[in-house]
């Protein structure tokens, strides 16, 4: 095959970061390289929560994907995927179609909704950044709004998150930081404000060290935070929450309910055809799907099993950049002509949460547990590492976390 077409769906971490390493490992004469992405910026995904909350501008997060690829090697092209033919290697896209000889997934995830009563018309989703936008609008909105009306709306104060996962804990994280803001800006009494984090399972972080879930639980309550764990969403309304708890069905007026309860791969690819456990795709140890010896699958999209635990990694940032660096590697062998590719591992170097701005917990390396300002250390060292691996210290001084204890 002369020239292969090696077309890289999403920008996210695991496509922009392939797409990276690619241009380091491939002259233009070995391939012609495509990478696709809806926006003209890749984001960081794991910053969104902040932007949310209105603690972090969303420029911070997001960088245009030309000032990170070179376009002189890699052909971008701004498009949304509308889908995927795998039996005629062909990627249809809002305005056109694209036609390949190995394709790279990494269009991401999206919110699991379990088909809740109301979820998807009147909650809102941490996705990407024009979700997290909205979000922040809508709070201050509803702050701005509350003192306007003759007859206040607690509904409005009420700020609710579904499920006390990763995302819903670092979320009201972010909110406890932001809320004494809000409440100075607006004239608003912090003690009418309620942040509540609704979780379904006997605890926050399920499955979670239990001694860093306690820490955690106490920091956010320390600040404000309420939890209602044990409760299970059933219905959001416009006006209200509606969970249940100890066979009771409880309410909470609100109108702001932000949906952090799960996530699921991009329908794209179940759309397609592939494999498809709870929206996600089982791949081969060389991230490749069961039939398909051309296309590999990266990041959320991805299930990739643990043979230790016998349950799927956790989709995370973390093990999306590692597949995108193993995919690259193996997809200058395929050009290369060789047709020993090598199977994935993830190396899982630990889990750090943030609890807000200054409090963060985790476990790194070897079950080493850390807290307060040590984790809240580790956790921007990780961001900048990333920012260093895909952009290298101009990144890093641009758009890094250099504050290390705040
Ligand atoms: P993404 O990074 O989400 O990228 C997908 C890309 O595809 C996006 O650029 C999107 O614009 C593009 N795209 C989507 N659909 C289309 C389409 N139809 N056409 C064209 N382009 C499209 N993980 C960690 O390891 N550590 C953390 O601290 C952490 N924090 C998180 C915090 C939050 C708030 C959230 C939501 C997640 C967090 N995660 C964290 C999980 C992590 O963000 C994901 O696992 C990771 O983003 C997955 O990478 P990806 O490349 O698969 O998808
Ligand atoms: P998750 O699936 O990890 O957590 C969702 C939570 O919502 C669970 O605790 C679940 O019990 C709860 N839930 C589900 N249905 C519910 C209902 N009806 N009512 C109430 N609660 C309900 O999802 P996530 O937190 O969005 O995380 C997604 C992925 O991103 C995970 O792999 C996570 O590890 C990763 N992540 C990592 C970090 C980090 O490393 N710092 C931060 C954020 C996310």
């Amino acid at each position: 095959m002369n020239r292969p077409n090696i077309v890289i769906l999403g920008a996210g971490y695991g496509g922009i970061m392939t797409a990276s390493k690619l241009q380091k490992k491939l002259s233009a004469d070995d391939a012609n390289i495509t990478l696709v992405n809806k926006h003209s910026y890749h984001y960081q995904t794991t910053w969104l929560h902040e932007n949310a909350a209105g603690t972090l501008h969303h420029d911070r997060t997001r960088m245009e994907v030309n000032s990170v690829i070179d376009t002189n090697k890699i052909n971008f092209v701004q498009e949304a995927v509308t889908g995927i033919d795998p039996e005629n290697k062909k990627v249809s896209l809002e305005n056109g179609e694209l036609s390949y000889d190995y394709l790279v997934i990494g269009l991401g995830f999206e919110a699991a909704t379990f088909g809740i009563q109301g979820l998807l018309e009147n909650a809102f989703t941490i996705n990407d950044i024009n979700s997290a936008r909205l979000i922040r609008q809508h709070i201050e909105y509803n702050f701005a709004k509350y003192n306007n009306e003759k007859d206040k709306k607690q509904e409005r104060l009420n700020l609710v998150v579904g499920g006390a996962g990763f995302t819903g804990i670092e979320f009201v994280g972010e909110l406890a930081n932001r809320v004494p803001e809000l409440c100075k800006e607006y004239d608003v009494p912090r003690e009418n404000v309620r942040i509540i984090n609704v979780e379904a399972a006997p605890t926050a972080l399920p499955g979670f060290d239990p001694e860093l879930v306690e820490y955690a639980m106490n920091s956010l309550e320390a600040r404000g935070v309420e939890f209602k764990i044990g409760a299970m969403i059933k219905e959001v309304t416009a006006d209200k929450l509606v969970y249940e708890q100890d066979e009771e069905i409880e309410e909470v007026p609100t109108n702001t309910v932000v949906w952090a309860a799960g996530v699921r791969g991009n329908k794209l690819v179940e759309d397609a055809g592939f494999e498809s456990n709870r929206g996600r795709t089982p791949v081969r140890e060389d991230l490749r799907p069961n039939g398909y010896d051309d296309v590999f699958i990266v990041g959320d999209c991805a299930l990739v099993m643990n043979e230790e635990t016998e349950r799927p990694y956790p989709p995370t940032a973390q093990i999306a950049i590692q597949e995108a660096e193993h995919t690259a590697e193996n997809m200058k062998r395929i050009v290369q002509g060789n047709d020993h590719l090598e199977p994935f591992t993830p190396n899982i170097q630990g889990t750090v949460a943030s609890l807000g701005n200054n409090d963060a917990m985790g476990v790194i390396f070897d079950d080493k547990k850390i807290y307060g300002w040590s984790a809240t250390a580790m956790k921007k060292i990780i961001d900048n590492r990333y920012l260093l691996k895909l952009g290298g210290v101009g990144l890093v001084l641009k758009k890094g976390k250099l504050n290390f204890f705040k």
